[in-house]
């Protein structure tokens, strides 16, 4: 038997309702804010990552699946959801469209990491970019749309950790200051923060492991480093979340750490799902399209993962809505009333009613032990009699009360008798 490759999940007939949730809930907050979807391919020209997300990242270091297509070219599978995003916002000229362009997107992506709870090879994100504005509303709308779509799954268990990372003006006295603090360590430190050190000293507070973690909590805050601009901003951004009754921490240890970031940085994070805790992680990044080629135009925005919020759910005991089921399964006892079964069920289905009947040859008995596995509203059978007059006696599956009814008109008495159920 060829089996599903490592770190990738199906889907199975019998969970997709919770997917389906899950992706309702960011479409409906979507709707909310007005922010449109937009889809982008799944793979791209490597560069795109390769420059886009910056080289210091493990997205780009290591995780991404790149392989040459039939003509040579280098592909990549989307790591992220932005980058794609920015490619089109250039390609399309959408500079010139009516700004603050907002858009999300729910997509798969592909990163070569080791798989563990909350890690795998083929995730999903839901993310959210504004493009366009440089003012803190923009960052406070982005945070408020992230935790409206935690709030509409029915998530408490988050904490929301901001922080700004500052300017470029910014970073380099605190880079400057962060290489003062690091330098007389780094003999304890792992070979890829002794990387950072040269390239990029943020990233060395974004690093996982357990020594490197220690050394780096005792690093200057960059909170101290930031110009006044910067700082005016993150105080904006932070009034405004207290406006809108959102409660934060700030946390100087947050990095997004590429740099194309740039102040507002953040991240939802929970502690009831292990070591991957963070489940939607986002800021803005004023110099990525302008990186890419386009004009400096800023944006900011997040990502949230599906599949690490599924896991939060199912751990924290978040309950989803029940399953669509049929509203009814019309059984037929002879092969005359099963053809009348099959139109009647075509008919029902035709008014928008959900309906469903036999399509494996099976006896009466074995129909109505598969209604009720279905978990049908109600059941009907049809049989010599029923024919003959017409009508059926409807069984209401959650009660067992059962109403004589003419047969053309089952469609309007489930619609009138069906009150708030999701068939
Ligand atoms: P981590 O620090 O956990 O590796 P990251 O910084 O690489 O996360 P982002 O690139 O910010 O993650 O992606 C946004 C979100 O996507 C994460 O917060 C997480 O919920 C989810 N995510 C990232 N990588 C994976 C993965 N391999 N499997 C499942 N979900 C993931
Ligand atoms: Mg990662």
């Amino acid at each position: 038997m060829i089996s599903i490759p490592k770190g990738t999940k199906d889907v199975l007939p019998s969970t997709s309702y919770k997917w389906q949730f899950i992706e309702d809930c960011a479409r409906e907050v979507a709707r909310q804010f007005n922010i449109n979807e937009v889809r982008t391919p799944v793979f791209e020209h490597t560069e795109l990552f390769a420059r886009g997300v910056g080289d210091t990242t493990d997205i780009v270091n290591k995780e991404m699946y790149t392989f040459l297509d039939k003509g040579g070219r280098s592909i990549t599978l989307k790591p992220e959801g932005t980058a794609g995003v920015a490619r089109m916002f250039i390609e399309n000229g959408l500079a010139s469209s009516p700004l603050p362009m907002k858009s999300f997107y729910i997509t798969p992506c592909y990163r070569y990491e080791r798989p563990q709870a909350g890690r795998l090879r083929e995730f999903h994100q839901f993310g959210v970019e504004v493009y366009g504005s440089p003012s803190p509303a923009a960052d406070a709308e982005v945070i408020f749309a992230a935790s409206s779509f935690l709030n509409k799954l029915g998530i408490k268990d988050t904490r929301l950790e901001i922080n700004s990372i500052g300017c470029k003006t910014c970073r380099a006295q605190y880079n400057a200051a962060l290489r003062d603090y690091f330098k007389p360590r780094l003999a304890e430190m792992c070979a890829t923060c002794n990387e950072r050190f040269t390239k990029n000293p943020l990233r060395m507070l974004d690093c996982k492991e357990e020594e490197c973690k220690k050394i780096a909590a005792g690093a200057p805050s960059i909170l101290d480093y930031l110009c006044p601009d910067c700082a005016a901003h993150f105080e904006s951004v932070k009034n405004l979340l207290s406006a809108q009754g959102i409660e934060y921490v700030v946390n100087p240890g947050i990095v997004r750490g590429l740099d194309y970031y740039t102040r507002t940085v953040f991240e939802f994070v929970s502690t009831s799902i292990g070591a991957q805790g963070t489940v939607c992680a986002g800021g803005r990044y004023d110099g990525l399209i302008a990186e890419l080629g386009g004009s400096q135009t800023p944006a900011v925005g997040f990502a949230a993962g599906l599949e690490r919020l599924m896991l939060l759910m199912d751990n924290t005991g978040v309950s989803f809505p029940a399953p669509h089921v049929p509203a009814i399964y019309i059984a037929g006892m002879d092969d005359v009333s099963r053809a009348k079964a099959f139109a009647l069920v075509g008919a029902l289905r035709a008014r928008g009613i959900s309906a469903e009947c036999d399509l494996m040859g099976r006896s009466v008995k074995a129909q109505l032990k598969y209604a009720d596995k279905l978990g049908a509203q109600y059941v009907a059978v049809i049989g010599e009699s029923e024919l003959a007059t017409s009508s059926v006696n409807l069984k209401k599956m959650s009660d067992g009360s059962t109403n004589c009814v003419q047969l053309d008109d089952i469609g309007k008495y489930i619609t009138e008798n069906q009150g708030g159920t999701n068939g």
